[in-house]
């Protein structure tokens, strides 16, 4: 039996109100969902429960988790939105709209697309929390994927790993993003996930007893130099990053050195320097491993002193020193921050600041850089740069801070081929549009077009999610009617200069 104490119990200062809120959500989903099973055979409310929690252990707010718990009454049982509306209100219908739409898009395994699927994702959400309500409910998907049916397992792990986790990753969730991976890897790579997980087995025997002494010297270090309030704990390298880490080291695992670490957390920054310098004062640290992550945080945001040192115990040991509010930064990222906007009184909560998290210009070697060289100099996916791009021309000659404008997504589409490819296109676009952009031939001998399985005229509008099918004849050309459907400059290019070519063969 699940208890919603396991819920609430998760979250400290919870108001009555507030508890309520869950309470009646606990209670709503588990009457709708009532007789439906998962795979595994446990009741379906169960999903919803675990998902719920995932977002309490990451002190979500409790109109998300309530979301959490109702984001399948939609899709899976029947549940009409007014109802939704009427007893929980507009924002969390909001919430589980978005969530049941992001469940309508799948992905086919197509890797030259994952950057659009990435893209598809961002815009159809919207709002940060529908994609964090999404995250939790694939984890726990991804947890109980065993029994789903053996032929779906693979399509499900794979477009976690390429397209789940690295949205974990860039909204610097790791608690996520590192669950995610662990939990699909096996499903992905079986192989190489055995391999990995003998090899970390072996290794991490030794190293554990060995580390398990040097914590206790550690301690003794920081107490003698009146360093008392920390908080020490050994973080063992996740198999999915060891797995990565060994391919690029020839599957060596003496070559890594970070595979466990020893983690140290201090109230401030400045406590950060000091307990590196008594560390230091008595151990020696490897030459060329010393990474001041705080002045030079990574790409996405990562702040920490890293120091590998040698023991005495002749081996070597990663120490990870992080200020509170870092560690909690690194662990939850764009999640603690969230809970936060969405309490603030008198503030509206801003749907698309988040997007800008999506940027990593932490660098401090950018500061005064432009927009452009910025993303220049940053690996940031394509679609990033677009938005970027974007923001820039609709701001071009003001100042290029400040929000993402919501039209970014309000101005384009994304549609499908029929195997499942991405499109994107402007707002606006028609059949034509998509057939240029599939290739200019197929655009070329467009004979007409089918949406969702249904035959419509050239200059129908596209939607969002369609599934657009071409019919082409060799036979056919592009007409002078086109230039009129088209809205994209590639398909009026093409559709000009085939006519321009026939006018000078025909003279017509
Ligand atoms: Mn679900």
């Amino acid at each position: 039996m699940k208890k919603i104490k396991e819920i609430t119990g998760l979250l400290p200062k919870l108001s009555k109100e507030d508890a309520l809120l869950i309470s009646s959500a606990f209670e709503f989903a588990k009457e709708a969902h009532e007789g439906q099973l998962r795979f595994s055979g446990e009741p379906y409310f169960n999903h919803l429960f675990e998902t719920a929690k995932i977002l309490a252990e990451l002190k979500m707010s409790p109109k998300t988790i309530s979301a959490g718990l109702l984001h399948d009454t939609l899709e899976d049982a029947n549940i009409k939105e007014e109802e939704v509306r009427e007893k929980f209100g507009e924002e969390i219908l909001f919430l589980v709209k978005g969530v049941t739409k992001l469940g309508k898009i799948k992905y086919r395994g197509a890797e030259r697309h994952n950057e659009s699927m990435r893209k598809l994702f961002v815009a159809v959400s919207q709002d940060i929390r529908v994609i964090i309500i999404k995250l939790a409910d694939r984890l726990h998907n991804i947890r109980t994927l065993e029994y789903v049916p053996e032929h779906k397992r693979e399509r499900i792990a794979k477009e976690t790993l390429e397209i789940y986790v690295p949205i974990a990753y860039r909204l610097g969730i790791r608690k996520l993003n590192r669950q995610l991976e662990d939990a699909s890897f096996p499903f992905v790579y079986p192989k190489e996930y055995e391999e990995t997980r003998k090899l970390l087995k072996e290794k991490s025997k030794e190293d554990f007893q060995k580390l398990d002494k040097f914590q206790k010297s550690i301690k003794k270090a920081l107490a003698k130099n009146g360093v008392t309030d920390f908080t020490l704990n050994y973080r063992l390298k996740t198999l999915y990053s060891l797995y990565n880490k060994l391919r690029r080291k020839d599957w060596n695992i003496e070559k890594i050195h970070d595979i466990s670490a020893l983690r140290i957390i201090l109230p401030e920054t400045e406590d950060c320097y000091k307990v590196m310098g008594i560390i230091h004062s008595i151990w020696r640290p490897l030459p060329g491993r010393i990474k001041d992550y705080i002045a030079f945080p990574k790409p996405n945001g990562y702040q920490a002193i890293h120091t590998t040192i040698f023991t005495g115990y002749g081996n070597v040991v990663e120490i990870q020193i992080k200020s509170r509010e870092m560690h909690r930064e690194a662990e939850f990222g764009i999640a603690s921050h969230v809970f936060y906007k969405e309490g603030e009184k008198g503030k509206k909560f801003s749907r698309l600041s988040w997007v800008q998290r999506l940027l990593p210009f932490k660098n401090p070697f950018l500061k005064g850089k432009s927009l452009e060289e910025k993303v220049a100099h940053e690996d940031i996916p394509s679609w990033i740069k677009d938005l970027v791009e974007y923001q820039s021309s609709e701001k071009r000659g003001s100042a290029l801070s400040g929000e993402i404008r919501d039209d970014f997504f309000t101005q384009r589409i994304f549609v499908f081929t029929p195997k499942g490819d991405v499109i994107d296109l402007p707002l606006e676009s028609t059949p034509i549009d998509f057939a240029y952009a599939i290739h200019s031939e197929v655009g070329n001998s467009t004979a007409g077009a089918k949406v969702s399985g249904k035959m419509v005229s050239l200059d129908t509008h596209l939607k969002n999610g369609d599934i657009v099918e071409i019919i082409t004849n060799k036979k056919n050309s592009p007409k002078q009617k086109w230039l009129e459907y088209a809205k994209t400059t590639a398909a009026k290019k093409h559709i000009k200069s085939f006519l321009q070519e026939h006018h000078k063969k025909t003279g017509k």
